[in-house]
């Protein structure tokens, strides 16, 4: 059997072709049998589902098995099989068994089933190897898949914007400082100032928190960009919601409005939910039974949905009368918050709402300013819960409005010169948002967490992984 080609399980399990010869490689889930027999469940991560081997334990020796236990990395050969088992369709008659590696029963750290999430969290480096992270770092790949799918198709052009940034107006939260100075005995000015013309990009640089600004410049040239990568915020916000670390979808669209916007992002959405319905449905199964037995009626739901589109004013006049306390009081003005987002979306409406004309000063100052003076064109995706999924605006493509905003606020006007030169030639109406795809993750595996999303999440005092 020397020159047998290793089979994946995935394809393995969908074979009809039985009574032949297959090889495979993978990981031992579980053993069990008895002085006879042995059945081996292997698990290779190319699916949720585990193969199993049928080992007639007098044909192997003795020593070899004692090898084979939960965590071992192996590979069997043998025959293709109808199973007569229950729950499986397709078996292996096992001729030849090799260990890789052993996982000594007594430390190996998943030698049991039913760990916390918070356990599991503390052994990040393993967590792989679980069903669940398996189910949910499989459907983060075919997400991350769809995404560039998605726009691809649309016609979209792929930017990658920096992570190394000096522009700091984004105003989105405490941004990562990037340095090489001598923390000990940095380099000071006459005014006893770090002197940050000797730092390595001779300026002070930080972690980017969005690509939004630099996806505007593709924008109005590239007509639709988007951009996908990590964003970085030293926000102490310990959330299940928040990481120091996560990734941005931005997409940004020359000639759209704000409603273009918001159908840009409902079809987006709903495409990718379908996408992981369609595609991850062993996963999605899995998580459904195992994480939150909602999770398929709310993702169903979800996509069935025609999303409400609501402005902020007659969300604060409906959250003012709700027969509920909220921990933070409603009133015309401010932020919303979490509990507010949720009220809207889980009870009040009981589908996903996109809230647009936010007031200008919780917004950042690029967004498109109504001629009310008091509102901007902003848009915020709310979803059952995660609450707010989705940021994004029109943006001021008036040169004198964006200007009159950014001195309003104290905005470095200097810095942003290469910002304002799409406003002063050939300026135009577009718009963009940013997915959290930490947060979309969430919605599509029912996983509470933010930090069970990604393999190794970055949150304050944490990140050894
Ligand atoms: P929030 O109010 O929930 O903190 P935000 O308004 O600060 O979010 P934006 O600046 O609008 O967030 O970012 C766009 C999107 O990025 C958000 O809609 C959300 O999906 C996601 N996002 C923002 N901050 C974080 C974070 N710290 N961790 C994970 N995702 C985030
Ligand atoms: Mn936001």
């Amino acid at each position: 059997m020397k020159d047998l080609k290793r089979t994946r399980i995935k394809e393995l399990l969908q074979s009809e072709d039985f009574d032949r010869k297959v090889l495979i490689k993978g990981w031992i889930r579980t053993k069990r049998g008895n002085k006879n027999i042995a059945f081996i469940a292997v698990n290779d991560g190319s699916t949720i589902n585990n193969i199993q081997a049928v080992v007639d334990v007098h044909s192997f020796d003795e020593e070899l098995l004692k090898k084979a236990t939960t965590g071992a990395s192996l590979e069997i050969s043998g025959t293709l099989a109808q199973s007569s088992g229950q729950g499986q369709s397709v078996e292996i008659q096992a001729d030849n068994i090799f260990i890789y590696g052993e996982a000594d029963p007594e430390t190996y750290p998943l030698q049991k089933k039913g760990h916390s999430m918070e356990f599991l969290r503390e052994i990040a480096h393993l967590r792989f190897r679980t069903n669940t992270f398996g189910a949910v770092f499989r459907i983060r790949h075919a997400l991350t898949f769809a995404i560039h799918k998605y726009f691809h198709e649309k016609g979209f052009f792929n930017i990658h914007s920096p992570i190394i940034t000096s522009s700091d107006a984004e105003g989105a939260g405490e941004m990562f400082r990037v340095t090489t100075l001598d923390p000990v005995n940095p380099p000071l000015n006459e005014k006893k100032e770090v002197d940050f013309s000797e730092d390595f990009f001779a300026r002070p640089t930080n972690l980017t928190v969005s690509g939004q600004l630099e996806a505007e410049l593709g924008a109005l040239a590239l007509g639709g960009v988007y951009t996908f990568g990590p964003t970085f915020r030293a926000e102490n916000s310990n959330t299940p919601r928040h990481l120091a670390e996560f990734w941005m979808i931005e997409p940004e669209v020359a000639f759209n409005d704000i409603n273009d916007n918001m159908d840009l992002a409902e079809e987006f959405l709903k495409y990718l939910i379908k996408y992981a319905l369609e595609n991850c449905k062993d996963d999605i199964e899995f998580l459904n039974k195992m994480v939150d037995k909602e999770l398929l009626n709310t993702l169903n739901h979800v996509n069935e949905s025609v999303f409400i589109r609501l402005g902020y004013t007659e969300a604060i006049e409906i959250l003012e009368k709700a027969d509920q306390k909220f921990e933070f009081p409603v009133k015309w003005g401010i932020d919303l918050q979490s509990e507010h987002e949720r009220y809207l979306v889980e009870k009040h409406f009981k589908k996903p709402v996109i809230l647009s004309d936010y007031p200008k000063d919780i917004k950042a100052f690029y967004m498109k300013q109504n001629d009310d003076g008091k509102t901007v064109r902003a848009m915020d995706v709310l979803f059952p819960r995660i609450g707010e999924i989705i940021g994004g605006s029109q943006r001021e493509e008036i040169m004198e409005k964006l200007l009159g905003r950014i001195r309003e606020m104290n905005l470095p006007e200097k810095d942003l010169w290469w910002f304002l030169d799409t406003r002063r030639y050939g300026s135009v109406v577009h718009s963009g948002f940013g997915l959290g795809f930490e947060r979309l993750m969430l919605f599509v595996t029912g996983m509470s967490n933010i930090r069970d999303v990604i393999p190794f999440p970055r949150t304050p005092r944490n990140a050894e992984f």
